[in-house]
């Protein structure tokens, strides 16, 4: 059976450390997903077509990588997509609180899924979308963060 894995996030925008956990992940699984998230109660920066399209641009030299929109429940989109394992990255022992509250609420609602953590390699471990946004909107320069698939709209 081919072990079909889902990165679920907002990736607004994707960074160099999504993208670190993405290239590392993918050598765990035959597929992994990238599943971008649009009915976060966070209102997005960049719309999910424009996420969705830097996302393509940076993994298009690699079949084994994918990338979707999805709403609702994360576990249901899994089940949809026949995916038996969640990736998730961590960054801190806050990033681990949250993301086993996470992945223990998704345990108790689908026992079959299993969430995979990897850690973050040091040098993105201070890399966050909400810190480049924040950058963004007061007109400082993010490129040191971001892959170079992506574009801004000034
Ligand atoms: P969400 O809104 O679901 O938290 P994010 O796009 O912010 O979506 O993050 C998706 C996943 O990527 C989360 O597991 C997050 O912890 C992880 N992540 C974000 N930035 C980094 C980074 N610099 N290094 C490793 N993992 C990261």
């Amino acid at each position: 059976m081919q072990r079909i894995c889902l990165f679920p996030g907002s990736f607004d925008p994707i960074t160099l450390g999504h993208a670190d956990i993405v290239r590392r992940g993918v050598q765990l699984f035959d597929k992994l997903i990238i599943g971008v998230g649009t009915n976060s109660s966070k209102q997005p920066m960049y719309a999910p077509e424009l996420r969705i399209s830097w996302i393509k641009d940076i993994f298009s030299d690699d079949p084994r990588i994918e990338v979707q929109s999805y709403a609702g429940l994360t576990i249901d989109y899994c089940k949809q997509m026949g995916a038996q394992y969640i990736l998730r990255g961590i960054r801190s022992v806050g990033d681990f609180e949250y993301e086993r509250a996470i992945a223990d609420m998704n345990r108790a609602l689908a026992p079959d899924i299993e969430t995979i953590f990897l850690t973050s390699s040091p040098i993105y471990s201070t890399v966050s979308s909400t810190l480049v946004r924040d950058i963004v909107k007061h007109g400082g320069d993010v490129a040191q963060f971001l892959p170079g698939a992506v574009k801004w709209k000034q």
